[in-house]
């Protein structure tokens, strides 16, 4: 069993489930699988570095607050560190460092040249002014500027971050450093050298995940029932193209519960709601109210959890539906959850495949603005169902070959690649 390496000034995780324990018993299956040493088994399992710095900020109101920052870069074995920065009231250290991992096989599994990190400070961004968020982004980055670099760690958006922050985070370092260094993010505007087709990126690719899983059952999207936890920027995203390609939206949800309808929802109709109402989607005419909860446990061909981790565990696993799970979340299923879902037949599209758009374009942006050569959505559409495709296939064929479930699958492809190059590069002194 590898051990987790917490630092002792981490005192509280509030979900039940440690996330970084999880990640590390995924961490050890492979392992296991693979038949890795337990040494190199053991440097895996630690995070490289592992940073928390004071964000110290007057609140429009004149207090002063101060806020915690991590920054957790678990593994540069493949190239630079790279990985979102998340503001959520959940945020923690165990949750930042359980994700900085996944990041690591993440970037292996879809053969970018990159390692695992990510970020995190625990707010609530609806909480803040936009003048407020602005001084806690900028005072974050300008903590980490000895540890990020667009050759060193790579942030990027993720959930309750976007472009906005990504722009003030490449301005703040730009400063600093005292010239113009677009590369330091992904994720950025296009005005300042973001890449096309950025924004839906994690949405297509579980689109295209999808689309593959179901063509291999000889289904295809048209006419698929699908239900999605979460409207944001994966969620709807995912909701948008799904139904753009004839597949029927039954259900989408929100934090405070969703929308059903039997016959499908119109997507474009839900997102201009949504727009209209402060990004709720509750009380919209043409659905019912369903719950979370019930949400997860409706009869349909496909199930996207695109919220927060653990939602689908052993208390809600046997009552699963769905005919197939595609994790557009990072780690919305837990590993005894996935267990029993596997005992009762149902697929389960691992996170670190089926939500890599997002971090595929990221590569993708980075790619051109080092190349000074910027290409047009459909360019970038095209390179990145290539390399989502390709994921795709290699877990296919590595799940047949191992005879194992897709996750092992895709955990082999990934902690062998990064175990490789370890073995490769060799430890020093
Ligand atoms: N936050 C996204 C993820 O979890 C994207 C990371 C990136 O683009 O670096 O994959």
């Amino acid at each position: 069993m590898v051990t987790t390496s917490i630092p002792v000034w981490e005192t509280h995780s509030p979900a039940h489930i440690c996330p970084f324990d999880q990640a590390c018993s995924y961490l050890d299956w492979a392992g296991k699988e693979l038949k890795l040493d337990a040494g190199l088994l053991e440097i895996l399992s630690h995070p490289r570095k592992v940073v928390t710095v004071s964000i110290p900020v007057k609140l429009d109101r004149g207090e002063i607050r101060v806020f915690a920052g991590h920054r957790v870069q678990h593994s540069d074995v493949l190239g630079p560190y790279k990985g979102g920065i998340r503001y959520h009231p959940a945020v923690t250290l165990r949750e930042v460092s359980a994700l900085a991992m996944l990041m690591t096989w993440k970037c292996a599994l879809l053969g970018i040249p990159y390692g695992g990190a990510k970020g995190g400070i625990p707010i609530d961004p609806k909480q803040f002014s936009i003048g407020e968020l602005e001084r806690i982004s900028r005072r974050y980055i300008s903590e980490l500027i000895k540890d990020i670099g667009p050759s060193v760690d790579i942030p990027a958006p993720d959930m309750g971050t976007s472009a906005r922050e990504m722009a003030w985070m490449m301005d703040t370092y730009s400063v600093n450093v005292g010239h113009a260094v677009p590369g330091v993010v992904t994720g950025k505007p296009i005005s300042i050298g973001g890449s096309r087709g950025r924004e839906m990126a994690t949405g297509r690719g579980v689109m295209i995940i999808v689309r593959e899983a179901l063509a291999d059952r000889g289904q295809s999207l048209a006419g698929a029932k699908i239900a999605i936890q979460g409207f944001g920027n994966v969620g709807g995203a995912a909701a948008q193209l799904l139904h753009q390609a004839g597949a029927k939206i039954i259900a989408v949800s929100t934090g405070n519960g969703g929308v059903f309808s039997e016959h499908g929802l119109d997507i474009p109709a839900l997102k201009a709601y949504a727009a209209e109402n402060r990004r709720s989607i509750l009380g919209f005419p043409h659905g019912t109210f369903i719950s979370n909860a019930d949400l997860l446990t409706l009869p349909c061909d496909v199930l996207i959890p695109a919220a927060l981790e653990n939602q689908i565990t052993e208390d809600n696993a046997s009552q699963i539906q769905a005919k197939m799970i595609a994790e557009a979340a990072n780690g919305p299923v837990t590993l005894e959850a996935n267990h029993t879902l596997e005992g009762r037949g149902v697929i389960v599209l691992p996170d670190i495949l089926a939500n890599a758009g997002g971090v595929v374009v990221s590569y993708l942006e980075w790619v051109q603005g080092l190349s000074y050569l910027f290409w047009d959505e459909e360019r970038v559409n095209r390179e990145m169902e290539h390399l989502m495709v390709q994921a795709y296939r290699q877990v296919m064929q590595q799940s047949k070959a191992r005879q194992v479930n897709l996750r092992l699958a895709a955990y082999t492809l990934g902690v062998g690649r990064v175990a490789q190059a370890l073995t490769d590069r060799g430890l020093y002194p």
